[in-house]
């Protein structure tokens, strides 16, 4: 297509790219399902490990940034580096989580969504839909700090306002050897996480829930159930009435058993840790990590979209011996459909979210015809009658997608 016939999107995403496998399927993607059909300004950022080594990490603050002067960004899988990357790159330090920075700088709150096909059955045959976790990406274990307990003692939680006026609380009066651990958290995050799973329900239009501990922590995770319900009775009850959906809130077990009767359709706000852990079962559980995508949304309304899986570097390293990778890059072009989507709602340029949704569409058509990767292949029922390598794959979603599109 000349770029006349291009669908042009009239503001500038922001393009992360990254590392690995994900950065060799990125490439592709962008140039033979993306570049040929939209006339649009990328606003690029190399976050491979060796340029964020290169600018002390500078480069990921720019990124961050740049999503929130433009609003909507993309970014790929990166390496977030250990001790073992430290070597293989020969790195100054081991830089932080990209994506943990990235977070911090928009104080976003990630929320999961699984993408279903017909011929790949979730293990938990009752669910129908997708269910999305909203993970509240700030504090508690997290940013905890812990003591190893040698011995007898007496361990104490303190807390000095500004005028040095201590509040102090006994934990445990140690007879022997232990642990002791100190997390937090602040109204300000727990109520920005509030808004955005109450924003990204009524834009997906489903039911959210929350699920916390207040039985047992009567301060700590009260005030999280607290804090949800002061933010939706203030301004978003009547909203919720509006669009035919409900917000409640449950003790974390009883949402755990809930959400396995459910047939799914649901968002479920978590505390950090609970969304660590669900989402990964919850991943596992709908098929594969392949198949879940990823976005960060802040309370101000600002977008990044990503695959939810790493690296792949397995793959990588297959890839880097010469063999064939049956990788699948489907939660990444579904990061570029969200981006792309977004950016089209914003714009109010309605081409430009059809576009998105034909590809979706013509992705989803692709694996239920049977044409899929290795990792679905294990999954599908029927089984196929080949598995698809990494390239091949995506030339076959070009193939049908041009049809879509030129007729
Ligand atoms: P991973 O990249 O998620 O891959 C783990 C395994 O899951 C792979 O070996 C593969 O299994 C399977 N898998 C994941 N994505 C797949 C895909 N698209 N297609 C087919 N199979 C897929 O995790 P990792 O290899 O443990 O981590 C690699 C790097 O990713 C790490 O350096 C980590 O820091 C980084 N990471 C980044 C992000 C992010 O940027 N959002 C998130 C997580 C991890 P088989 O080998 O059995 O085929
Ligand atoms: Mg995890």
């Amino acid at each position: 297509m000349s770029n006349a016939e291009k669908i042009k999107v009239r503001t500038p995403i922001v393009e992360i790219d990254g590392d690995e496998m994900t950065r060799v399927l990125w490439k592709m993607i962008k140039d033979k399902l993306i570049l040929p059909y939209l006339d649009v300004e990328l606003i690029y950022f190399d976050l491979h490990l060796k340029k964020r080594d290169e600018t002390d990490d500078r480069i990921t603050l720019e990124a961050a940034e740049a999503i929130k002067n433009y609003g909507v960004g993309v970014k790929c899988a990166t390496i977030t580096p250990n001790g073992a990357r430290v070597k293989e790159y020969g790195l100054k330090q081991e830089w932080k989580s990209p994506n943990g920075t990235i977070r911090a700088a928009l104080d976003g709150t990630v929320f999961r969504k699984p993408i279903m096909v017909k011929n790949v059955k979730p293990s938990v045959t009752l669910w129908k839909k997708p269910i999305i976790i909203g993970r509240h990406a700030y504090g508690d274990v997290y940013k905890n700090q812990e003591i190893l307990v040698p011995g007898p003692g007496k361990g104490e939680i303190v807390f000095t306002d500004a005028q040095g006026n201590e509040t102090r609380k006994l934990i445990q009066e140690f007879k022997g050897p232990g642990v002791l651990q100190g997390v937090h958290n602040t109204d300000r995050s727990i109520r920005s996480f509030a808004k955005a799973c109450m924003e990204y329900a009524l834009d997906q239009k489903v039911d959210l829930w929350f699920g916390a501990k207040d039985t047992i922590s009567k301060i700590y995770d009260a005030r999280f159930k607290t804090v949800f319900e002061e933010v939706f009775e203030k301004d978003y009850r009547k909203r919720f009435e509006e669009a035919g959906i409900t917000f409640f809130y449950t003790l974390i077990d009883d949402a755990v058993a809930r959400i396995m009767r459910s047939e799914g359709g649901v968002l479920w706000a978590c505390k950090n840790y609970d969304g660590d852990v669900m989402s990964d079962m919850l991943a596992s559980a709908f098929g594969s990590l392949a198949m879940m995508t990823s976005v960060l949304v802040s309370p101000e309304g600002l977008f990044e979209y990503e695959a939810a899986h790493g690296t792949v570097q397995k793959h990588y390293y297959k890839h880097l011996r010469g063999e064939s990778t049956s990788t699948n890059s489907v939660a990444s072009i579904f990061a570029w459909t969200g981006a792309i989507r977004k950016r089209g709602e914003l714009d109010g340029t309605p081409e430009v979210c059809e576009f998105a949704d034909r590809l979706e569409k013509v992705i989803l058509e692709t694996i239920e015809s049977g044409i899929m990767t290795g990792d679905l292949a294990r999954l599908s029922e029927p089984k196929p009658e080949k598995v698809y390598l990494s390239e091949e794959w995506i030339d076959a979603v070009r193939s049908r997608l041009d049809q879509e599109i030129r007729g």
